[in-house]
């Protein structure tokens, strides 16, 4: 079979990021759950986890976890999607950890383990602001401790957590950080005893971490995107933060083929309707341009602004499900049709090509 359109995962400049973040993280008492979801939960990426030092591995969808178990990953597992009920049964048999926010789950959960005859670990989540899961109240967050503490026998309370710069954009601040830990200690003093986990967030949650104001209480960050786009993240938290810069970008590579290069004018001729996706667009009279059109389109990738060419000059100026449009007009490089085009990837477009069956993953330095 073509093996085009290819993505390239480099492992060892993975590991590089993994080793450098996981290093971050334990200087400051703080342990990483490597989250795999952006690669679609790559078996391999988790095995890379391992070896680099995460002590959780975690992934949004079971299938994933249940994947890395059977290449063999020995870490616990934790779910971080709040869980289907439908799921649960299957939930308590992959992982040995989840993310809880709600009573009636809870109360299910325990009994899908009380069937399996295990003991599952339960972070339960504050919601600090970002309004996407978890208690949004601190005495909600307290009774809900104490009714797991002390009615839940097959499920182990093992710490509480937070999730922001999610859909609510709130960043990671000291201040919500103290809060958190607030809540921590709230919690401990009402079920009597130290909670082994306060999990502070995401990626963007390294941020109070490179300002050295962590409070110490926080134990475990849940960290994706950032060793997968390196320093070509732009997530909004960690942008223009130099730490991020001694991070490798060239984890992933996109590699697409030209299928036609001509030169055409830059404004469509006709009455303009909508495009494929029924989005009014708009588009710029820069004369007639050189251009060339890449078998590859957004039904793999996403959006076009997730994809950096790699190659000067060029400029991708509009997409439809399956083609691609790249300005070359100012490139050097006489592109011709059969040439291949390299792009540096954004996390959403690392999450859709990993899971797009169009798209080949060739692994490096595995
Ligand atoms: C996706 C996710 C993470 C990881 O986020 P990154 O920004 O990729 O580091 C952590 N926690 C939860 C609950 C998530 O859903």
């Amino acid at each position: 079979m073509n093996k085009r359109p290819l993505l390239i995962l480099d492992h060892d400049a993975l590991r590089f990021n993994m080793s450098t973040v996981v290093g971050w993280c334990r200087e400051a008492g703080i342990d990483v759950a490597g989250v795999i979801k952006a690669t679609t939960g790559m078996a391999s990426v988790a095995l890379d986890y391992e070896r680099c030092g995460a002590k959780w591995i975690a992934s949004s969808r079971l299938e994933q976890l249940a994947r890395a178990k059977k290449a063999g990953v020995k870490l616990p597992l934790l779910m971080i999607r709040i869980p289907m009920i439908s799921e649960l049964d299957e939930l308590v048999r992959i992982c040995e950890y989840s993310l809880e926010s709600g009573q009636d789950t809870l109360y299910s959960l325990d009994k899908a383990a009380e069937k399996a005859g295990v003991t599952h670990n339960v972070i339960l989540m504050a919601d600090l602001g970002d309004l996407r899961e978890g208690l949004i109240e601190k005495t909600e967050l307290i009774d809900l401790a104490k009714y797991v503490e002390d009615s839940l026998h097959s499920l182990h309370l093992a710490g509480i957590g937070t999730n922001l710069g999610c859909v609510g954009s709130v960043i990671p601040t000291e201040e919500k950080m103290l809060m958190l830990s607030d809540w921590a200690e709230a919690v401990e003093e009402a079920v009597g005893r130290p909670l082994e986990v306060v999990s502070g967030g995401a990626t963007s949650s390294l941020m109070p971490l490179f300002d050295k104001v962590m409070p110490p209480k926080v134990n475990m960050l849940r960290i994706g995107a950032i060793v997968y786009c390196g320093p070509n993240e732009d997530l909004r938290s960690c942008y223009g933060r130099t730490e991020a810069d001694e991070l490798r970008g060239d984890v992933f590579t996109l590699e697409a083929e030209v299928v036609e290069v001509n030169t055409k004018p830059t404004h469509p001729i006709g009455e303009l309707g909508v495009n494929a996706f029924g989005e009014k667009a708009t588009y710029v009279d820069r004369g007639d341009r050189k251009r060339a059109i890449l078998a590859i389109g957004r039904a793999d990738y996403g959006d076009i602004g997730d994809i950096l060419p790699q190659l000067e000059g060029a400029e991708v100026t509009m997409a439809s499900g399956d083609h691609t449009i790249l300005d070359i007009e100012d490139c050097k490089e006489d592109i011709k049709v059969g040439d291949t085009v390299r792009f540096a990837l954004k996390y959403s477009a690392i999450l859709r090509l990993t899971a797009s069956e169009n798209v080949t993953i060739e692994e490096k330095n595995i």
